[in-house]
């Protein structure tokens, strides 16, 4: 699968790519919706960073394809279960756009990943005979590539097992293919709430009169949105380009939720940055725009141990003694009256 829309303002640059394109095109897929590639301005912009393949993808060796071990916490296939509570489930394996940097890599525009009608049943008996499940979330792959038909058997499926009490979609059409957010769409997800969708939108230059127009039309049908942004090197690391993308997002009526340290996922070395520039863009965040803006900041441990959140607020804490960093970069000391003593 090959696909790269000559554009009128980037046709000669794309060309000027496309060696380079099919080396890596051959180990992963390369796909660019005609809509994702007309926001590309200039040749290593944020955008065509994002979707265009660069040689480095193989030129990294030394990570795993799957460090988050999600084969092995798989017990029936396309069913990932790490936390007690939730599960994951890759019903799609396509997305409008192959993002260059995504965790999933190793799996996604793959047809053997694809979820049929039998790894669907046996996901759902699965959910069905585990009472703790209550959180079911929809991944791949790109859910909302699915036909409506699909969608909705899945999801009314899902609705009649008891104790499953909400159901997530993450998807990244918003951003990549917001024309695919159409009314009838729109009817059949507001059918199942409590339904949440967590987006992906890693730029400002995302936050366009149609994504926005995407974004709005899901917030009508009722559907909370969030968002999920990755920790992109040349990308978006810097406090400007947060703090925009941030604010962009709640003008939409998405909620910024995750930002994501880059996984240690093979064929991405390219993009990761230090924690240290994670942590002082959340610094330029917390305090200086509204609370609501700003994302917990996340790694996902290695071998499946789950995500934890890192802040840069607390320096060190002595007994019950907290020292504190404001926004402003004061440290204040803060006693813990209530700390029990050991
Ligand atoms: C991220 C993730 C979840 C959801 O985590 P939340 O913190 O609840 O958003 C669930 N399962 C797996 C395997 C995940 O990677
Ligand atoms: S849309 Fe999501 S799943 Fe698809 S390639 Fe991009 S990051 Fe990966």
């Amino acid at each position: 699968m090959y696909y790269i829309k000559y554009d009128a303002v980037t046709n000669y640059k794309i060309k000027e790519y496309t060696s380079g394109c099919l080396r890596v095109s051959s180990r992963y897929p390369v796909h660019v919706s005609d809509y994702y590639v007309g926001l590309i301005q200039n040749k290593g912009d944020a955008i065509w960073k994002q979707c265009m393949p660069d040689p480095q993808e193989l030129e990294d060796f030394d990570q795993s394809p799957d460090p988050l071990n999600e084969t092995s916490l798989s017990p029936v296939p396309g069913l990932i279960h790490r936390y007690p509570d939730r599960v994951v489930l890759l019903v799609s394996s396509r997305c409008p756009v192959y993002c260059r940097f995504c965790m999933r890599k190793r799996l996604v525009g793959s047809s053997d990943f694809q979820m049929d009608e039998a790894g669907f049943q046996d996901a759902l008996k699965y959910i069905a005979a585990n009472p703790s499940i209550r959180d079911v979330i929809l991944s791949g792959g790109d859910p909302l590539m699915l036909s409506d038909e699909t969608l909705y058997r899945i999801l009314s499926r899902l609705r009649s097992i008891r104790h499953v009490s909400f159901i997530r979609i993450g998807s990244r059409v918003p951003v990549t293919l917001p024309k695919r957010i159409t009314p009838e769409l729109c009817n059949i997800l507001g059918q199942f709430h409590p339904l949440y969708i967590n987006t992906h939108f890693n730029h400002p230059a995302e936050i366009t009169d149609d994504s926005s127009k995407a974004c709005s039309m899901l917030a009508n049908a009722g559907i909370p949105l969030g968002n999920q942004t990755v920790l992109l090197r040349g990308v978006n690391d810097s406090a400007e380009v947060m703090r925009e993308l941030m604010t962009g997002l709640l003008e939409i009526r998405v909620k910024p939720y995750y930002l994501h340290q880059m996984d240690l996922v093979r064929g991405t070395a390219h993009f990761r940055t230090s924690i240290n520039t994670g942590l002082e863009i959340i610094r330029s965040l917390r305090g200086h725009i509204s609370g609501m803006a700003v994302p917990h900041y996340v790694i996902d441990l290695p071998g499946g141990k789950g995500k934890v959140a890192i802040l840069p607020d607390l320096v060190e804490r002595k007994g019950d003694i907290l020292l504190l960093n404001t926004y402003t970069g004061e440290k204040v000391a803060y006693r813990d009256l209530t700390a029990v003593r050991a």
